[in-house]
C-alpha cells in the first residue's frame, strides 16, 4: 500500500489586486484537502476578518518575540506592517501529507526559496496594469496613499516573476483556479518527487496513478 508522502508546499504571490486571495479562496472551496497557512500580522483586522481564520492578529511586540524565538518560516514588512508564516503549523501539515498554500508577498516567497529546498512558486498576474488599478480602487479598503503605494509596488514586483516556477494570469477566476489545479497535478507527477515512493512500492503506485 502507498503511504501518503510529504505534502506539497505551494507558494502563491503576486501584486496587490491581482486576485491571489480570490483565487486561493475558490481553490480551497474546490479542494478541501489542501490547507491554507494562516499568517501572523501586526496590521489591524479589516471588517469581517476573523482571528485565526484570516490572520493571527498581534502587536508588534508579540511579533518581534516570535521572530526572536525563530517561530517563522519567513516574515516580511509589507506596507508598514509585519506579516509572517508560523513555521510549526506549516511543518505539521506537510508532515501529515497535506498540501499547504502560502499566500505571501514576494520578499517572503524569496525567503522560503532560500530557507527550504521545497516549494512550488506560482506568480499571479493581473490581465493588465489598468485592470489592477481598477481592482484595488473597487476593493474600497485602501486610503488614497495606500492605494498609490500598492500600485507602485506592483510595478516593481512584476520584475521578480523570473524567480517563480509558474505564472497564472487572473483574467477569469475559474480558469485561473483550473490552471493552479493543473500545476499541482503536474507537480505531483514529477519523477523527482515520486521516485522514492515508486521504488518503495511499485505495485501500489501504479495502481494509484491508474485509478485516482
Ligand atoms: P493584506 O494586508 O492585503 O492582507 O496583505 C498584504 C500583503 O501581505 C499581501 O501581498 C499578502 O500576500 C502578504 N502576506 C500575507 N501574509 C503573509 C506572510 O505570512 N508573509 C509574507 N511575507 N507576506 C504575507
Amino acid at each position: 500500500m502507498i503511504t501518503k508522502g510529504r505534502g506539497l508546499l505551494i507558494v502563491i504571490s503576486g501584486p496587490s489586486g491581482a486576485g491571489k486571495g480570490t483565487i486561493c479562496k475558490r481553490f480551497m472551496e474546490k479542494n478541501k484537502d489542501v490547507m491554507l497557512s494562516v499568517s501572523a500580522t501586526t496590521r489591524s483586522p479589516r471588517v469581517g476578518e476573523v482571528e485565526g481564520i484570516n490572520y493571527f492578529f498581534m502587536s508588534k511586540e508579540q511579533f518581534v518575540e516570535k521572530i526572536e524565538s525563530n517561530d517563522f518560516l519567513e516574515y516580511a514588512e509589507v506596507y508598514d506592517n509585519y506579516y509572517g508564516t508560523p513555521k510549526s503549523n506549516v511543518e505539521e501539515m506537510l508532515q501529515s501529507g497535506n498540501d499547504v498554500i502560502l499566500e505571501i508577498d514576494i520578499q517572503g516567497a524569496l525567503k522560503v526559496k532560500e530557507n527550504t529546498r521545497e516549494g512550488v512558486f506560482v506568480f499571479i498576474l493581473p490581465p493588465s496594469m489598468e485592470e489592477l488599478k481598477q481592482r484595488i480602487i473597487n476593493r474600497g479598503s485602501e486610503t488614497n496613499e495606500s492605494l498609490m503605494k500598492r500600485f507602485k509596488s506592483a510595478y516593481k514586483e512584476i520584475n521578480f516573476i523570473s524567480k517563480y516556477n509558474y505564472a497564472v494570469v487572473n483574467d477569469k477566476v475559474e480558469i485561473a483556479v483550473e490552471k493552479l489545479e493543473a500545476i499541482i497535478s503536474a507537480e505531483k507527477c514529477r519523477v523527482d518527487r515520486i521516485k522514492d515512493s515508486i521504488l518503495d512500492s511499485k505495485e501500489g503506485i501504479i495502481h494509484e496513478q491508474l485509478y485516482d
